[in-house]
């Protein structure tokens, strides 16, 4: 049986979080709310506990796990040096969405780096992971609390429906704010690189750093149209197929996209669709019965991120069978949001800005 603690999300209140505490320092697992997503958390520096992330997951075990600290002062707890950079990045964005690649501490078990010699560490701002992370005076590692491949959890429901039994404790402090991943941000080659776009924007962290490159993901656009299995397939809906419809022009998109609901009731199966608020009109005109969910305006991207995951597991719930969701530009953090509709899509339909 899983504990579900209610705790209020700017103040949770010391009882439950003395009871997480105890939790974690005894080698067992709490999830609990980060400003990005609920995280699943174990004691970094015990290899069974970290081991038992790994299992309740369902993660393979070359994929490294992220350690959460109270702040950047507890930076030698689990790195080895501090390059002279990370002072000016936390200032600009510690406690925040951001997770710096260093070099590996000695007591940090191999299994939480999968056998690297860096460790991805962050500090998160939330009220209750600050508060976990203070009152344990633990590191805690902590990937997203969802089984492996999945959609992350955004919501406590979320992290019971994936886990439920497999962990000890949840700490519900309500939905996530951000509501996509950090950014990982690889500072050990000369130009920084973005390993994974995330809460904070290429732009942010340009504004500091002066140039940032971007590792663009394994396989392109058009690799993963000619062959669908070659896409690094991961954040997606158990059930539905996923569509994405990078397409500008309005037009153009609209077509596309009626072309595909007919073809998904041709074959008898069900359509349903994830807009921004400005669609609406246009859906409740063409497709009034169509099930559809507007995730925000295009002109707060934000709004977009926050209610993603959870869009995507109602359209799942709902039995929808083709999912379309038509895309949301790449400023600021809709950076992070194409590359997690990337990750999701089975097939991405592409149109150039001058219909080429
Ligand atoms: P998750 O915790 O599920 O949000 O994923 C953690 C992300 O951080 C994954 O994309 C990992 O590949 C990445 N990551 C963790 N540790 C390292 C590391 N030492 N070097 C590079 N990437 C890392
Ligand atoms: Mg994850």
């Amino acid at each position: 049986m899983t504990r579900r603690i209610f705790v209020d999300s700017h103040s949770p209140a010391l009882d439950a979080l003395l009871e997480a505490a105890e939790c974690l320092r005894s080698g067992g697992l709490v999830a609990f709310p980060t400003e990005t997503v609920y995280g699943l958390g174990g004691n970094a520096l015990d290899g069974r506990a970290v081991q038992r992330i790994f299992e309740a997951k369902g993660r393979p075990a070359n994929d490294p796990l992220i350690v959460h600290l109270p702040s950047a002062d507890a930076l030698p707890m689990v790195v080895k040096t501090i390059p002279t950079i990370v002072s000016t990045l936390a200032e600009h964005f510690w406690p925040g969405p951001l997770t710096l690649i260093l070099p590996r501490g000695d007591n940090v078990p191999l299994s939480v780096t999968a056998g690297l010699d860096t460790v991805a560490v962050r500090v998160p701002s939330h009220p209750v992971a600050q508060a976990l992370l203070r009152v344990s005076r633990l590191a805690i590692a902590a990937p997203s609390a969802n089984r492996f491949g999945g959609v992350s959890p955004t919501t406590a429901e979320h992290v019971l429906r994936d886990l439920e039994g497999r962990i000890e404790i949840v700490l519900d402090g309500g939905a996530t704010p951000i509501g996509v991943e950090s950014t990982v941000l690889d500072i050990t080659s000369p130009i920084p690189r973005i390993l994974r776009p995330g809460g904070v924007s290429r732009e942010a962290l340009e504004a500091v750093l002066g140039q940032v490159e971007l590792v663009e993901r394994k396989a392109s656009r058009e690799e993963a149209q000619a062959s669908p299995g070659l896409l690094d397939k991961h954040y997606a809906p158990h059930h539905a197929r996923l569509i994405l419809l990078e397409i500008s022009d309005p037009g153009e998109l609209w077509k596309e996209f009626a072309h595909h609901v007919s073809q998904t009731r041709q074959k008898g199966l069900r359509a349903g669709a994830l807009i921004a608020d400005e669609d609406l009109p246009y859906l409740e005109a063409r497709f009034p019965e169509l099930p559809r969910l507007a995730l925000g305006s295009l002109n707060d991207l934000g709004s977009i991120a926050r209610n993603l995951y959870a869009g995507m597991r109602a359209m799942d719930e709902a039995g929808i069978d083709v999912l379309l969701v038509r895309d949301f530009g790449t400023s600021g953090i809709g950076l992070a949001i194409r590359d997690r509709l990337y990750r999701a899509a089975s097939q991405i339909i592409r149109r150039a800005e001058n219909g080429a």
